[in-house]
């Protein structure tokens, strides 16, 4: 692992931020954790948790004395955190994000800062759908894929601190293009969130099949969309506003293939219906063996007990 930073601000002390708070300080990787919020409940619950040395909603305060900031907001937010903090960033500090969306994240942060300050917009692929301080945890990231997307030019020794400083919390960092990275995500990440956001919306709009049915029979399948479904508002609105071109094209995609399956149960074809079944089945083999899901049946989930209320 690289130095120890001396002082790195936080900045939106959520799920991700207080995540990377905790594991800063349990893994060594600053000598003080600054947290910065908007929301005073949210610094409350900061002090109260004992994850950051300082707790402020002064984000020009917050962010002075910082080597390294992480603007750990909603992608729709951080242009205006980036052009709000910028005139306070000491010389050579370097400026982060964990935006899930990166295009628009370079695009609306890059201009407000000065040379000086070296941009490494960072996309951790770990989370939960829970939010706030205190669903984070410090080994969020062990094991998790960071993407960095440093624009071309950008100072190496900022882009080699912020890969320590992920290394540290247990990921393994890859760097691509923002333009790549929008691509990948959208097929991984932001489509499987709309077609949850989409089937669970479908079944609550069910006439046909009563809510409590769904419920009650939900370890179907269905169950599964409902966590990914879950998943902040807030978040999940800005990554479709500002990942619109790549989710676009990928859903055309889908739509597509979609049709072709449609076709397939139309007409009878189980050849085709197998033969995808099957491929998709060793993609999940290929996900388990490198470590990102668990094998066990059910994900691994303990069965609740059915009378239990
Ligand atoms: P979260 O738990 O909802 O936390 C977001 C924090 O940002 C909250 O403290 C919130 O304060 C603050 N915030 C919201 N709007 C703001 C604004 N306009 N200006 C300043 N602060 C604002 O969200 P999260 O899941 O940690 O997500 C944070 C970032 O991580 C997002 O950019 C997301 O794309 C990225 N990310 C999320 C995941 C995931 O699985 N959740 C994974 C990887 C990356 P309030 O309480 O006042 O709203």
């Amino acid at each position: 692992m690289g130095s120890v930073l001396h002082t790195v601000a936080i900045v939106g002390l959520g799920l991700i931020g207080s995540s990377i708070a905790r594991g800063a300080r349990t893994y060594g990787l600053a000598d003080r954790v600054v947290a910065v919020d908007r929301d005073e409940a949210v610094l409350e619950r900061v002090r109260a948790l004992g994850i950051a040395d300082r707790a402020t909603a002064d984000l020009a305060e917050g962010v002075a004395k910082a080597d390294l900031v992480i603007l750990c907001v909603p992608v729709g937010a951080i242009g205006m955190a980036a052009a709000e903090l910028a005139p306070h960033l000491k010389p050579g500090a370097i400026l982060s994000d964990v935006g899930s969306v990166k295009g628009s994240v370079v695009a609306a942060a890059t201009p407000h800062l000065k040379p000086e300050n070296p941009f490494v917009p960072a996309h951790p692929v770990a989370g939960t759908e829970y939010s706030g301080p205190d669903s984070g945890f410090a080994t969020m990231f062990q094991n998790r894929w960071c993407i960095l997307t440093p624009p071309e030019g950008t100072d190496e020794t900022a882009v080699a601190t912020v890969t320590a400083f992920w290394e540290g919390l247990g990921a393994i960092v890859e760097t691509m293009t923002p333009e790549h990275h929008d691509l990948v995500l959208a097929i991984t990440s932001h489509v499987p969130h709309l077609i949850a956001y989409n089937i669970v919306g479908t079944a609550a709009d069910l006439e046909t099949v009563t809510q409590s049915e769904v419920i009650k029979f939900s370890a179907g399948g269905f169950r599964d969309f409902t966590r990914i479904a879950a998943s902040d508002p807030t978040m999940w609105r800005d990554v479709f506003l500002t990942n619109k071109d790549a989710v676009l094209e990928m859903l055309g995609r889908f739509n597509e293939d979609l049709a072709a399956l449609t076709k397939a149960i139309r007409w009878g074809d189980g050849d085709a219906l197998f033969e995808l079944f099957t491929r998709t089945r060793a993609i999940r083999k290929g996900i388990v063996a490198m470590g990102q899901e668990t094998a066990e049946p059910d994900f691994g989930r303990a069965r609740p007990d059915p009378k239990a209320n």
